[in-house]
Parts: structure tokens; sequence; C-alpha cells
């Protein structure tokens, strides 16, 4: 996963562009629905320390959690690989399709294949990848990558995809959103029919059973783990959970959280292939167990944000991403999570600009079910990336600590800046910030410094 641009120049090519208004309503409305949806459950608050405290066992005892699972899920017919990295992970899908003579893959929205670029490998070795979550499609027909963690299409409105479909599918133009959902239906229908493989990710893995939860709002998920005879379910390390009464107090906090409904719409649980009484499913099932960085970030000090269960509701609630929208975060995780989850699982060598990427207001704290401080994480990855920064910080910083550590001199500069600032304002606002300042005030005004600075307030009031 490479960024050609930093943060600031995909910020500023979002803004050429046009960030599309779509993000932000669909953010802030969703933002009230999971309100709504707490607010009706009052056993919320307990059930997300519940969820954190599940998530907290699974992680402290993973070895043997992903054990117990491998163990069921072998008994029961299944085969589970463990991928150490995306290559691996794609190397093993590519060899099965290519061994099962697959020429077409179903796929249900899944973050991990988009980590690790599984279409991509699937397309080079000459297997068609059709996306069947409606989201994931329009993104896929439009060659786009996802700009939610929940809503791939949040960028979108209805007459972007009206325009969409009349050009590539060669229908003619409407944008009612049922006739949009027919056409998308029809043209995805054939394909399910003919797909000799299915390929879905997994919400969580039970331990204790083998079970494979997978939840969906369309009914896509069902279709495409049970109608092609293979079914491949690629998992982060991470995601799994003890038993299936575990599974049921997340999957009421993870609904809730994204999408403020009380339960998803399906939730389909797998356990295994076929078995000879069974009338339908798929011939074989394999799971793909994916690393791909999660060791590393488990020994390490932000481990916390492997608790994620990737709900979204940090993406809706930040102020910065409902500004900016996901693609200007160039990962496939963007948001709160995203500025974590990358930079640990990618590098923060290329990816240390997202850690900075944040007013720190905690809105992603409040909103997030398993109560991950991803403000917290932040400034954590902030301290590990100082080494990064541009030579006007570094140079910045340095002086300021000079200062800081010398009372008088600090006490006489914060004076000089409170008077110049002072002589500079306008009716109480500074209105354009000289120097290597200019940026801070080309979308707002700062309010002109205090008569008096805190220093001597303090001192006055000590005396
Ligand atoms: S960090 Fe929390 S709020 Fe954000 S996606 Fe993960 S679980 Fe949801």
């Amino acid at each position: 996963m490479t960024s050609q641009l930093t943060f600031r120049g995909r910020i500023q090519e979002a803004f050429t562009a046009g960030v599309p208004v779509a993000i932000e309503t669909a953010t802030r409305s969703r933002y009230q629905r999971r309100l709504a949806a707490a607010a009706a459950f009052p056993e919320m608050e307990a059930t997300r320390d519940r969820a954190r405290d599940i998530r907290s066992e699974a992680l402290r005892n993973l070895d043997a959690y992903l054990g117990q699972f491998v163990d069921v899920t072998t008994e029961r017919g299944g085969v589970v690989f463990f991928a150490a990295d995306a290559a691996e992970a794609n190397e093993y899908i590519t060899e099965l399709a290519n061994a099962e003579n697959v020429r077409r893959v179903v796929k249900v929205k899944s973050m991990v294949t988009e980590e690790i670029r599984l279409n991509t490998a699937l397309e080079h070795a000459g297997v068609e990848v059709v996306e069947t979550d409606l989201g994931e499609f329009i993104v896929q027909l439009a060659g786009e990558t996802p700009s939610h963690i929940i809503s791939p299409v949040l960028h979108k409105n209805r007459y972007d995809v009206a325009e969409l479909f009349a050009a590539e599918l060669g229908v003619e133009y409407t944008d009612d959103p049922a006739e949009l959902n027919d056409i998308a239906r029809k043209h995805l229908r054939e394909r399910f029919l003919n797909a000799d493989m299915g390929i879905s990710g997994v919400n969580f893995a039970v331990a204790e059973d083998g079970a494979i939860a997978l939840v969906t709002n369309e009914g896509n998920g069902r279709l495409s783990t049970t109608a092609p005879r293979v079914h491949v379910a690629v998992m982060g390390m991470e995601r799994i959970v003890p038993t299936r009464a575990d599974l049921a107090v997340l999957l009421e906090v993870l609904a809730r959280s994204a999408t403020g409904q009380k339960l998803s719409v399906y939730s389909n649980i797998v356990s295994g292939p076929r078995r000879a009484h069974e009338p339908d499913g798929p011939d074989q099932l394999h799971v793909v167990i994916v690393d791909n960085g999660r060791s590393a970030t488990l020994g390490s000090s932000v481990a916390e944000i492997l608790l994620c269960i990737r709900c979204g509701a940090c993406l809706d609630a930040c102020p910065v991403y409902r500004h900016v929208g996901g693609h200007a975060y160039g990962s496939v995780y963007p948001g709160p999570i995203g500025k974590v989850v990358t930079p640990s699982l990618f590098g923060l060598e290329e990816w240390h600009d997202l850690p900075a990427a944040s007013s720190l207001c905690g809105a992603c704290q409040d909103a997030c079910p398993v109560r991950i401080d991803i403000p917290r994480l932040l400034v954590d990855l902030r301290e590990q990336t100082v080494g990064h920064a541009s030579r006007s910080i570094r140079t910045g910083l340095a002086a300021y600590s000079r200062l800081a550590t010398r009372p008088r001199l600090f006490r006489l500069a914060t004076r000089a800046v409170a008077l110049f600032g002072r002589l500079w304002s306008q009716d109480g606002w500074l209105r354009r910030l000289p120097f290597l300042l200019p940026a801070w005030t080309r979308r707002r005004e700062v309010p002109a410094p205090a008569t008096q600075t805190f220093n001597d307030w303090w001192r006055k009031r000590g005396a």
C-alpha cells in the first residue's frame, strides 16, 4: 500500500475536486441514528463495557482462541491457512482459484480483502471478480476505492450513480433509487448463479465452535457464501471471539454503532462446508487468517486498536473526516481508526502524517462501541513520529523547548507575543498571522491575545 501524496496534498486535491456534500450529510445523519439507537437501548453502556471485555480477552489469549478455532473448523471439513502477509494470502487464494478452475468470483464487502488488494491479484490471475455489495459494486464499476468502511460509496449521490449505470451498464438513465437498485440486482443475480467461488470477509469467528459470522443488510453475503462451490473467508487474525454468547453481545453493539439498527438485516453464521445431508452450501470452505502486521501491532504500544470491530462510528463522529472525506486519507482505512491502523500495519515511516490529522477532540472515543482511546493512541504515534516532522516544525519545537525551560525568557517572550498580537489585531481578532503561520488564518480568525499573560495573572493571583 503506497501513497503518492502527503495527507496535506491529498486534502488539497480533495478540496480542489470539491468534497461531496453527501459525506457531511450522511455522516451527520448516521451519527444521530446511532445516538437514537443507543438511547433506545437502556443496556447500551453496560453492553459496550462487556464488548470491550470480550475483545480484550480474545486479544490476551489470541493464540489459544485461534488454535481452538482451527481445530473445530478442520474437524468440520474446513481448511485453514495462516498468511503472514498480503502476498501469502493472495498467493494461496489465486492458487486455489487456478486449481479449482475458477473463472468468476462473487465477493462480499470485506475490509481485509481491500487491505491485501485481493481483487488485483485475482484479476492478474485471469479471474473475474464481481463485488456484490451495492456500494462496492458501484465503486468497482467507477474504478474507484471505497471512501468509508461501512458505506463505500458515501462520496456519491444518486445522480452520480445514475450516470455511471447508464454509461457502464448500457441502461437507460434513471435516478430513481428503487430503479437503480433493481438494475444492480438484475445485473448481479446472473453473476451469483454462475460464480465458481464466493469470497467473504469475517465479522467475527467463534473459537468454541468454528462459526463464522458475517453481517450484511443486502442478503448478498448469504448468496455469495452458499451458491458457489467454493467459499473462501478472509479474516484479520484479531477477529476472533471466544463463544457464541460473546458473538451475540458484539452483534448488538456492532449494528447499533454502524447503522443505528438493532440488528443487521442478515446475520449469517457459517460452520464448515456443506454436510452430506444438507441440500445446499459450498463443497469447500477455506478460511484465510491474515496477519499482515497485526502481530507486530499486538506487541506495540497501540495494541488497543486491535479491539476494533470495524463499525465506522468513529468516522461518522470525526469532524476531520466529515470535511475531507475518506479518499484524502490515501488508505483503505480512513478516519480516526485509519489514523492508527494504517501507520501500525503499513509503517509509520510512510504514513507519519496521518496521526497528526486530528484535533484530539475525543469524539471518536465517545462513539467507539468498544471504547478505544483513539486520542491516546494518536498522541503515542505522534511521539514516535517527531523525527519525521518537517524541518520548520522541528526547528520550532526546539526553539519552544529552549524557551519553555527558561522561565524569565519565557515570560518576556509571551509578553512580547501578546503585545505584538494586540497591535496586529483588528476589532479583537487576528485575521492574518505573519511569518510561518498564515495557514492558521487561511480559513478562520484567531482571537487577539489577552492583555495579561497567563504567567502574569498567575503570579498576581499568588501574590
Ligand atoms: S475504532 Fe471503534 S468506532 Fe472506530 S471503527 Fe473501530 S470499533 Fe468502530
